[in-house]
């Protein structure tokens, strides 16, 4: 059974660039004949307000975006998470820090405490010690990517400074608890993924199959996002926005026909999509259009 979800950070309205990540994660499901579940990604509590995650809920809703199952707030799960992080540390696979933002500061955490905290010092946080070498694996879209996780991210946070859990530990021990079997993003978290497959693994997770769609970005060339106040979507515009975010995806949809007309035609479109490239190339296509769509093709309209 494929159960896919699409999990947005209530740090703002839904915009363009989350409109296509819920559209693509939606259609990639609903093509599959597969569940839809919504995960409201909480756990960076400074950022996060409840009033902008039903802003969300309902704009999904208005949309046609329908989803399955109740609604998973992460900040109902610490206790999974702190269960999950006393696993790590009872495998060895987790390490207290006592560096500061400052010193820890940089890409790539350079293994200070990795021996064992400085003497007098104080834990701040927890790591995951990062062991052996390079991660791979096949996106749907972009085919085989690997990286050096050791050297490209370093022992990566697991329990921040603040109390907060990491991103990837709640992502990764989320996942695994709601049965996501694939997981459909954007392309900005494509260099994520190998740190949690590693987590997942030294958690005796199942891997989920990725898909790790195109990010659309403002004329600037930076990705939408609420940091850069990306605008939120018009209701007017509801049918225009679909259409729109339907040709980021490579799909060109008929003109004229409000959202949930739009939706339907788009799920059986990228269905037979994904049918054709895999008939094409034999077994699992690594994407499913010819081209992906460029920068130029992206702006927020
Ligand atoms: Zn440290």
């Amino acid at each position: 059974m494929y159960r896919g979800r699409f999990a947005p950070s209530p740090t703002g309205a839904l915009h363009f660039g989350s409109l296509v990540a819920a559209l693509c994660s939606w259609l990639d499901a609903r093509a599959h004949g597969g569940q839809w579940l919504v995960r409201i990604e909480d756990v960076d509590e400074p950022r996060c307000r409840p009033h902008w995650a039903d802003e969300i809920l309902r704009t999904l809703a208005r949309l046609g975006l329908e989803w399955d199952g109740p609604v998973l707030r992460q900040n109902a799960r610490k206790e999974a998470y702190r269960e999950a992080l006393e696993r790590l540390k009872g495998a060895g696979l987790a390490y207290p820090c006592a560096c500061t933002r400052r010193e820890a500061a940089g890409g790539r955490y350079p293994g200070r405490c990795r021996a064992g905290l400085p003497p007098g010092a104080a834990a701040r946080s927890w790591r995951f010690l990062v062991d052996g070498g390079r991660v791979g694996f096949h996106d749907r879209w972009h085919g085989w990517y690997e990286q050096d996780v050791a050297s490209e991210a370093g022992d990566f946070i697991l329990l921040r400074a603040d109390g907060c859990f990491s991103y990837q530990l709640a992502v990764v021990v989320d996942d695994a608890w709601q049965q996501v079997t694939h997981v459909v993003r954007g392309a900005d978290l494509l260099e994520s993924t190998p740190r949690q497959i590693l987590l997942g693994q030294a958690l005796g997770y199942e891997r989920p199959a990725y898909l790790h769609h195109p990010v659309a970005t403002a004329a600037d060339g930076r990705k939408l996002s609420k940091q850069n106040r990306a605008p939120a979507l018009d209701p007017a515009q509801d049918a225009e926005n679909v259409r729109a975010a339907l040709a980021f995806l490579g799909l060109d949809a008929p003109q004229g026909e409000p959202p949930r007309e739009l939706l339907a035609w788009a799920v059986s479109a990228w269905g037979a999509r994904w049918r054709a490239a895999a008939s094409l190339k034999g077994g699992q296509p690594a994407a499913p259009f010819s081209s992906s769509p460029g920068p130029n093709d992206c702006r927020a309209r």
